[in-house]
């Protein structure tokens, strides 16, 4: 891999006579995962440039002045049931084993989240057995015909009083809308439990990078064929240097020039916090449910495992203007990104792949699953890429782009 940022005449100099066979936009899970299996399984020479000074998009991880290892664009926690997705990135990490847990500040006590057997004896100073909770959320379910939307898909299963006080108050403020106006998919992330299971997650497979994401991200770029260029735009390189095919991780709306209007993502501010102590809370991730602007608080030593006399946390603020993190998952939303994938579908030159590429709320192991998934087809039209000739690659994204 090349040195951190580099300056357009060596990425001339790397192309070599027969230039760029890929120009892979973002440095995150989507574009390095493709640029690794482009790299290492076709031979293919990979240009990846990526507008930020660091590799990992959001998946970034750094040390900040204590050395406390923290992730700047917010906790990230690995957890999937794919096999394939684990074994493929355990050749460029080692494992630590994590167990996230989540507390929600609710009324004065900090309750375990996913709703579990002990989140409802505490809330309302019950004693029951986990048949009697079974029998107790269906006393208190809502009845509804179809689970459309994030509201109908939590009342359906916990009543209007849980929902009031883990839910509706979280969502209004992580997505700026309505419980019943996000589709049923956001909050039926969060599962309920009648058991005393009190994991964030129940995946098979759940850990973090031993050395952190970013050296992750070196070793699935450290391949001989992939040059890397940083604080980059793809647009300031694109049509200056060959290359035969793009693949593009970044926003779809944005690739279009927002010719069909722009698509809602939601973003956040964070507050990050370096603390003269050696814990400052008893879990990973503390959620707020109902009171503060930010919606959690999460202690980054759970996560790493790092030992330290102090520690940092971070405090996440949703809002409207920023940096793009999370899809907006809605009918009307939905229907606009169709519009542009329409669109993109026309494009032999690029392929699209990723959380804001493909405008779907993936985790980061969907997302790994998602660009294996693409590369195996891209592969099979390898040889037509490298058929066509160098400079195809710009003119057709200038077509694309001035259509
Ligand atoms: P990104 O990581 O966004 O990478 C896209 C890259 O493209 C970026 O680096 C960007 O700079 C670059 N780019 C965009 N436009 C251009 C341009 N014009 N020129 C050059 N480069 C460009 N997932 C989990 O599995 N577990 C978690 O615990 C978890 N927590 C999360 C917490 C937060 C706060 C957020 C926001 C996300 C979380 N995720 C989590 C989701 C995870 O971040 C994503 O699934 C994953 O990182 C997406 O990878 P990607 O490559 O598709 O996109
Ligand atoms: N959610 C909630 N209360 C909680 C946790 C989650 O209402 O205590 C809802 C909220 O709408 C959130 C969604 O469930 O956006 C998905 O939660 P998850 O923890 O998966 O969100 P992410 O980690 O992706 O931000």
């Amino acid at each position: 891999m090349d040195s951190v940022i580099d300056p357009l005449p060596r990425a001339a100099q790397a192309q070599g006579p027969q230039g760029f066979d890929y120009l892979i936009v973002g440095a995150g899970f989507a574009g390095s995962v493709m640029a690794e299996r482009l790299a290492s399984q076709l031979g293919a020479k990979v240009l990846v440039v990526d507008k930020r000074p660091h590799l990992g998009g959001n998946a970034h991880d750094q040390h900040d002045d204590a050395g406390l290892l923290v992730h700047p664009y917010g906790p990230h926690i690995f957890h999937t049931n794919s096999a394939e997705i684990f074994d493929y990135l355990s050749q460029f990490t080692a494992w630590r084993p994590y167990q996230h847990r989540v507390l929600a500040s609710v009324e004065g006590q900090l309750l375990p989240i996913p709703i579990n057997l002990d989140t409802v004896n505490r809330l309302y100073g019950m004693h029951l057995s986990a048949p009697e909770m079974g029998r107790f959320l269906e006393s208190v379910a809502e009845r509804r015909e179809t689970l459309a939307t994030s509201e109908d898909v939590v009342v359906a299963k916990v009543g209007r009083d849980l929902y009031n006080k883990f839910f509706r108050g979280y969502t209004r403020k992580q997505w700026g809308l309505d419980p019943s106006e996000l589709d049923a998919s956001v909050t039926a992330r969060v599962p309920t439990r009648t058991n005393r299971d009190d994991r964030y997650f129940e995946d098979s497979f759940q850990a973090m990078p031993a050395q952190g994401y970013t050296r992750l991200f070196e070793r699935l770029l450290a391949h001989p064929n992939i040059h890397l260029m940083l604080q980059t735009d793809y647009r300031e390189v694109a049509p200056l240097l060959p290359w035969r095919h793009m693949v593009y991780t970044g926003p779809i709306d944005a690739f279009f020039d927002h010719r069909h209007g722009r698509l809602p993502y939601r973003s956040l501010a964070f507050r990050h916090e370096t603390l003269p102590q050696a814990q400052f809370q008893p879990v990973g991730t503390v959620n707020f449910p109902n009171d503060y602007a930010y919606t959690r608080v999460t202690e980054f030593k759970h996560l790493t495992g790092q030992q330290h006399a102090w520690t940092s946390v971070v405090y996440e603020y949703p809002r409207d203007e920023g940096a793009p993190y999370y899809p907006v998952p809605r009918a009307e939303n939905a229907q606009l990104y169709r519009r542009y994938e329409a669109e993109a579908e026309t494009l032999d030159q690029v392929t699209f792949v990723g959380r804001l590429a493909t405008y779907r709320y993936y985790n980061m192991d969907q997302v790994v699953g998602q660009a294996l998934a693409t590369f195996r087809r891209l592969a099979k039209a390898h040889r037509s890429v490298m058929e066509r000739p160098l400079a195809l690659g710009a003119q057709g994204l200038r077509a694309a782009v001035m259509r």
